[in-house]
């Protein structure tokens, strides 16, 4: 059997509407004998608030399954001093982080999401200080770089946009902790006890989804859901193992493969 790093957003649902067989096809591949993780750059639930969302569409999961970007933030980040541009509901997954509001050693954004909370974390001001206090000596770091994702209203404007504009304009790269940095990946092959040869990466982005588990030799499916786009498919250098319509189709055609 074999280990399969599932995507969330896009793969599972849109703005928290299921997409339609992916808590059946999640709970086959489970019963089948498939050891999965679900590695996610969502960056507006705790992992505990996600977990619940993903049981309600009625797929079986444990809170530990789930890999989430703040809590390698947590990780990475530890005992330091970090001025935050996050959705407040991601606080609680940064245990151990000092946040504060002046002379941070890092300064650390999240993503975007879909309430106006956006336009506070991110505003003028917010963005503005934390370019001064990067131009300052602070480290920047992002839970991801996703220039964009898909909502039930079409494609929105995500922080890697901001993210771009910081390194622009400090002179600085950011240190990317969800997909697709090498870490992330390796962290979820860890937890699965698994050969990149013999994993699966299904996700919805042919950029951190499949260039990434690319990159570190594991298979990869990329599903026709989510903010998925056949033109990027075209314009990309990155061959998919197999592009399927959804996930749904995910357990049968792994079962039928030779
Ligand atoms: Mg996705």
């Amino acid at each position: 059997m074999a280990a399969i790093l599932l995507d969330v957003d896009g793969v599972l649902h849109v703005s928290g509407e299921p997409i339609p067989g992916a808590a059946a096809a999640v709970n086959r591949l489970r019963e089948v004998g498939h050891r999965l993780r679900f590695v996610t750059n969502d960056t507006t639930h705790s992992r505990a608030a996600l977990a619940e969302e993903l049981r309600a569409m009625g797929v079986q999961l444990d809170d530990e399954e789930l890999q989430t970007t703040p809590r390698a933030a947590a990780k990475a980040l530890a005992g330091r001093r970090v001025l935050a541009l996050t959705m407040p509901a991601i606080v609680e997954d940064l245990e151990g982080v000092e946040l504060v509001g002046d002379s941070p050693e890092v300064v650390l954004i999240g993503g975007a999401d879909e309430t106006p909370e956006t336009n506070s974390v991110f505003s003028y001001m917010n963005i503005a200080r934390a370019f001064a206090e990067i131009d300052a000596g602070a480290e920047l770091y992002s839970l991801h770089k996703n220039p964009w994702w898909q909502t039930s209203r079409g494609p929105l404007l995500d922080s890697g946009a901001f993210v771009a504009g910081l390194e622009y304009a400090a002179g600085v790269e950011a240190t990317v902790l969800g997909k697709p940095s090498p870490a992330y990946f390796l962290a979820a092959l860890e937890a699965v006890d698994a050969d990149p040869e013999l994993t699966w990466m299904v996700g919805d982005d042919i950029e951190a989804d499949i260039r990434g588990a690319q990159a570190h030799g594991m298979k990869t499916a990329l599903v026709r859901t989510g903010k998925f786009r056949p033109d990027a498919v075209e314009r990309s250098r990155v061959m998919p193992d197999a592009i399927l319509s959804s996930v749904a189709d995910l357990p049968e055609w792994l079962e039928r493969r030779p």
